[in-house]
């Protein structure tokens, strides 16, 4: 762990009715607040976030909205430029991993306090100092910055998203096996710092959706644990300063994907989560074999296929990827795979 301030979101509310409650939420959490700015897509505005809209203008509170569609530089250029202009004290963003992205980091860098409600459980930066910002060459460029202030799920408005979203959010929660036994490795070789605590924090999500098995993954147990699983993940990066704990081979592999064949076909968690089987079969991770059965019983897009990439187009991601972040020691630079050793190893996990 880095010596710097550790800064932590300073609440999580999940549960059912969250919406219904937010004027609630935000009194007994003391966030004081005049003047709002609701950031959304054209989707979420009809599920929930023109609520949210009547529910503070019903407290004379000023509440101005936007759109936000992409979370590219453009994007956060203009909505950072909306909160010079309007100079609100609470950014709220009510959406999937676009809008929260976007909202985090033209809120940190305007030193506005900034709520995160999440209306999908697709990735962990729902409560992460992370905020993934395409660039003008449509490439994912990772920021890090200050977390949310708070985080408010409803599981009722969660329980909507499509499954493919929760599906993607189960492959980014369980790729941290992967990148926590990197960490570790990392640790062991180069005598790399690490924080136990946040390695803990970062696995024991997906430790315990193994533990309960294939259930229904869009039931209301299921996904209460996904989402303490991704905010734990949150706050795990937030302890280390970095992404450390929830990004290691497997998240070089889907950067490598995302900048060698762009725009990629899959979701960050579909990415993440099939890249992190491979991973984990080159690790001999212990967890290997739960997390390959249990794709297969909640019907997880396990295949290359799915990210529109074929076994030659792999392999050159793979021989890439070290050249992601090369400081960050993982599996792949320990082994150096060759390319029939890739080969190899698709074969025995069946991407
Ligand atoms: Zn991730």
């Amino acid at each position: 762990m880095s010596d710097t301030t550790v800064i932590l979101p300073q609440f999580v509310e999940l549960g059912t009715n969250k919406i219904t409650g937010l004027l609630h939420i935000l009194k007994k959490h003391q966030v004081a607040y005049n003047k709002a700015l609701l950031l959304h897509d054209d989707n979420t505005i009809n599920i929930g976030g023109n609520d949210i809209i009547t529910t503070l203008r019903e407290t004379n509170i000023r509440v101005i909205n936007q759109t936000v569609e992409n979370s590219d530089e453009k994007t956060a250029r203009r909505i950072k430029g909306t909160i010079k202009e309007n100079s609100p004290d609470l950014v709220i963003g009510f959406g999937g991993g676009k809008v929260l992205d976007v909202a985090k980091l033209a809120a940190a860098d305007n030193n506005v306090r900034f709520i995160s409600i999440p209306t999908t459980l697709s990735n962990d930066g729902l409560a992460s100092p992370v905020s993934v910002i395409k660039d003008d060459d449509n490439i994912p460029i990772s920021h890090i910055t200050k977390p949310p202030h708070g985080v408010i799920i409803d599981i009722d408005i969660v329980k909507k998203a499509p499954l493919r979203h929760l599906m993607a959010g189960v492959g980014d929660l369980l790729s941290n096996l992967s990148a926590v036994f990197d960490a570790r490795l990392a640790h062991e070789k180069k005598q790399e710092q690490i924080d136990t605590n946040a390695l803990e924090l970062a696995e024991v999500g997906g430790k315990r959706l193994l533990e309960l098995g294939a259930k229904k993954i869009d039931s209301p147990v299921f996904l209460e644990n996904l989402a303490q699983g991704l905010v734990k993940s949150g706050f795990a990066m937030c302890l280390f300063g970095t992404s450390r704990p929830a990004s290691g081979s497997e998240h070089k592999i889907s950067h490598s994907i995302d900048h060698y064949f762009p725009p990629s076909k899959g979701l960050h968690g579909e990415q993440v989560g099939i890249a992190a089987l491979f991973t984990m079969a080159l690790q001999k991770n212990s967890y290997y074999e739960a997390v390959s059965s249990f794709y297969k019983k909640i019907g997880f897009p396990g295949k290359l296929s799915h990210l529109g990439l074929n076994q030659e187009e792999f392999i050159r991601v793979v021989l890439n990827a070290t050249r992601i972040r090369p400081v960050r020691y993982t599996i792949l630079e320990h082994v150096r795979p060759s390319a029939d050793d890739i080969k190899g190893l698709l074969k025995k996990t069946n991407l």
